[in-house]
């Protein structure tokens, strides 16, 4: 699916959302007139990651384009592991990719007495009961596709489903004693219709009710009710819901909520080389196989940010990658070509040398310093331009020397001419080893006549290297990612996930030489290390001990794919 993009024209032709939408809003439909209406739902135990993004894309995205409203929900009806932690980061995530709630943002659990109060409507109309059985028996009493469930507290007066149910709140039962169950089908082939449980007693401290609940509405319940409230017009979410679309309608055609909300599923995002439950994703952060939510290698939004990601970038990904009725995994490399885009337009070009080795240049006058202007950007020639420094000796990448030639090899060997970028064309003259034998200094002589890297005689030179001045630098470290886990799909089928986790996802180097320029990288820079890739500053970078973080590659494996 990844492997077309598409055309601006398709992707403003919109989708199957946008087409029910537009059904719904037109003459006759069923919200004829009406402002288009959204929600995104987190459920506030972790962090965000890159299939929220797609949510959010789409709940903000499709409210935006139909100049409608999409509230922000944290869906705090299930009190375990919710964390006021994520929901700062939760917010924080989705101002960063641009999107706004304004001051619709809400706690599903200030709907808590609301909910009661519907449970009781459903009670007195016959429609609810309170049940008895413990959840292994209510299993037992499943019933299959051709044999009905049995449930024997169904005929149970509404008198006394009533008095039960208020005794459950008051707490006059232990956990998993009663539950509240909806009256609706025993034979349905659908099983989330046959009396489904809507309400449980669980003694669990809520972050925001405090104690003031024992008993806890079942998300089927639960969401109908709190899109209504809010007058969602679209609720939109992913299949797994599809099966519990007559539910959701069920529970808004039968209690007094004051709108009538439509549940549209889309197809969930899965990612090559990651995974992206909360579940695991909160693993592989408490059992240290990276270094926190934010790790730039997760697929969170936060990590996807440290590691470089643009806010553009992602939202590009989203838009491309479209919403359909099926599952698909796409390719990490997808999203990778999107933020390369993002970052060949707009990334400042420098020079780092990552492993480097000096050259001395033998006939350039010692003491000499001369400058070179050179573009920020090629692509964006309004970011001007910056002076950088080249004197009798520079750093160069170790791999830019051999001792002897090779076959195809253009860069420096004895009686070679490369171009040191944008300085001058140098011919190598030899080396110097330590007692070792390894390679301590690379010589070189230059040719004055040419200065800004052109051959005034037309003669050929083929290698360009990048080099930083030995007498103007400053040191970085730099850290190298690669996919977190080495299998394509390392959590489908009977796999674990743990087993496939890559040892190398993260190569860290010391002592690298950037360009003085670097000493400012903030947040917000984005540069291309020439011949190296995209990188950004760490956010744990300072002055004086500089950290950037590899984003993506040059090389771009999804265009050959
Ligand atoms: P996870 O399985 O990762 O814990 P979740 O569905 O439990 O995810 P929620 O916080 O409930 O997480 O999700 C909020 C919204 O984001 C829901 O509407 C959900 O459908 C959507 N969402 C979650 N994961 C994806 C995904 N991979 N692709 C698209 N939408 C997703
Ligand atoms: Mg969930």
């Amino acid at each position: 699916m990844a492997e077309e993009t598409k055309s601006p024209a398709e992707l403003s032709a919109g989708n199957f959302i946008t087409e029910f939408i537009k059904e719904d809003t037109a003459e006759g439909g069923r919200y004829e007139g009406k402002t288009v209406h959204t929600r995104f739902p987190p459920e506030p135990n972790g962090y965000l990651h890159i299939g929220h993004a797609k949510a959010v894309c789409v709940d903000f995205g499709i409210a935006e384009k139909f100049g409608g409203m999409c509230n922000l929900r944290m869906d705090d009806t299930n009190p375990t592991k919710e964390d006021v932690e994520y929901v700062d980061a939760i917010k924080e995530d989705i101002k960063w990719l641009g999107f706004t709630w304004d001051d619709r943002f809400y706690f599903a659990s200030e709907y808590f007495d609301k909910m009661y109060g519907y449970a009781v409507e459903l009670i007195k109309k016959g429609l609810a009961y309170v049940c008895e059985l413990t959840p292994e028996q209510m299993k037992a009493n499943r019933g299959d596709l051709s044999k009905p469930a049995v449930s024997p507290y169904r005929d149970r007066p509404v008198e006394e489903s009533l008095d039960l149910f208020e005794r459950m709140k008051n707490g006059e039962f232990e956990d998993g004693k009663m539950t509240l169950r909806a009256r609706i089908d025993l034979a349905s082939g659908n099983f989330n219709m046959r009396d489904p449980v809507i309400y449980r007693i669980n003694r669990i401290h809520h972050h925001r009710t405090g104690d003031k609940w024992c008993i806890y509405p079942m998300y089927d319940f639960a969401h109908p009710i709190e899109d209504a409230l809010e007058g969602i017009t679209h609720s939109l979410c992913t299949l797994e819901f599809e099966d519990h679309r007559p539910l959701y309608d069920w529970v808004i055609n039968n209690t007094s909520v004051p709108c009538v909300p439509r549940q549209i599923e889309f197809a969930r995002l899965g990612i090559t080389n990651t995974v992206m439950s909360k579940r695991k994703l909160r693993l592989l952060v408490e059992d240290g196989h990276v270094n926190g939510w934010d790790d730039p290698r997760m697929p969170t939004l936060c990590g996807l940010r440290r590691r470089g990601y643009t806010p553009a970038s992602i939202r590009n990904f989203c838009e491309r990658i479209g919403v359909a009725k099926t599952n698909s995994v796409v390719d990490y490399a997808f999203l990778e070509h999107c933020l390369r885009e993002d970052l060949n337009l707009n990334a400042q070009r420098v020079m780092v040398v990552l492993d480097p080795v000096k050259l001395v240049i033998t006939n350039y006058p010692e003491g000499q310093t001369e400058s070179f202007e050179i573009e920020n950007n090629p692509n964006k020639p309004e970011d001007g331009k910056r002076t950088i420094s080249f004197s009798r000796e520079c750093f160069i990448e170790r791999s830019d020397f051999i001792e002897e030639k090779i076959k195809g090899y253009n860069r420096l060997y004895p009686g070679n001419e490369v171009r040191l970028k944008s300085a001058y064309i140098v011919k190598c003259t030899g080396c110097k080893k330590d007692d070792d034998g390894n390679i301590i200094e690379v010589y070189a002589e230059y040719d004055p006549l040419t200065r800004g890297g052109d051959t005034p005689d037309g003669r050929k030179v083929r290698g360009t290297i990048h080099w930083v001045d030995a007498e103007s630098y400053v040191d970085a470290e730099v850290r190298l990612y690669d996919n977190l886990f080495t299998d394509p799909e390392p959590d489908v089928g009977d796999k674990n996930f743990l087993d496939f986790i890559n040892p190398s996802s993260l190569v860290t180097l010391t002592g690298c030489k950037a360009e003085p320029s670097l000493a400012a990288a903030n947040e917000a820079s984005r540069y291309q290390f020439m011949r190296l890739g995209y990188f950004c500053a760490d956010k744990d970078s300072t002055p004086e001990h500089l950290i950037f973080n590899r984003s993506v590659s040059l090389k771009d494996s999804f265009n050959k794919k």
